[in-house]
């Protein structure tokens, strides 16, 4: 009833398929719509998560090279067309509701024990113009589902980066290189974590943050996002 009032007062138009959104909980995106995000079910690196073009290789090249601070990271989906179009509404135009149905799909990866779920933070004036970190909300949801302690404010962002698109691997990690630090008095020492973020491109910046949540002490870091970009 309550939803049927919503759509009186509040009529939306899907965006992806122009038909109108009856669904309060997901809206403006219709319900055939979200019926399309499916779970990646493709070849993926154990360890990284990062979409594999073959089945051939269990581990990925730069896991190999470069041996990656956590000790798994997953993604529910690619960033593509629907959930991509969740994501940016959640992310630019403000639309939290979308938090609880998009953290519901990641619950269905299924995560191991952990004391602590920690979002990817942004930098402070990011998260004052955007009023709220994304990650965060979806962060707090997960939490709550699998009985573990949200931290916030321990993991903080202490430089603004520019955007990671069109640059090279290594300049990625350059570029995120030392963004992020430990509150002091955060008490991390052997906690094992849950690092949620909403979209991983190349894993350089859950990397950096695995790679300081482990200069601080914590055990097992396990990271999970979202989507996993497409390569540029
Ligand atoms: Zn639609
Ligand atoms: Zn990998």
């Amino acid at each position: 009833m309550l939803n049927g009032f919503l759509n009186l007062l509040f009529p939306q138009t899907c965006p992806v398929c122009r038909n109108p959104s009856s669904e309060h909980s997901i809206a403006p995106i219709c319900a055939e719509c979200w019926r399309t995000i499916r779970p990646y079910r493709g070849p993926a690196c154990s360890r990284c998560g990062t979409p594999l073009v073959s089945d051939a290789a269990a581990t990925c090249g730069d896991c190999l090279k470069n041996e990656p601070p956590f000790k798994r990271a997953v993604n529910f989906g690619l960033y593509d067309g629907v959930l991509r179009s969740a994501i940016n509404l959640l992310k630019y135009r403000g639309i939290r509701r979308l938090s609880g149905p998009l953290s519901g799909m990641m619950l269905g990866i299924g995560f191991p024990d952990v004391d602590a779920v920690i979002p990817v933070p942004l930098y402070e004036k990011r998260l004052r113009q955007r009023e709220f970190n994304q990650s965060a909300l979806l962060a707090a949801n997960i939490a709550r589902h699998i009985g573990a302690a949200l931290v916030t404010g321990c993991l903080l962002k202490i430089r603004d980066t520019p955007p990671q698109v069109g640059l090279r691997s290594r300049e990625r990690i350059k570029n995120i290189r030392g963004a992020f630090d430990i509150r002091d008095g955060c008490r991390l020492r052997g906690r094992k974590v849950l690092l949620i973020d909403d979209v991983v491109t190349t894993g350089a910046t859950v990397r950096e943050c695995s790679r300081v949540l482990k200069k601080a002490g914590a055990g097992d870091i396990h990271v999970a996002a979202l989507a996993h970009g497409m390569r540029d």
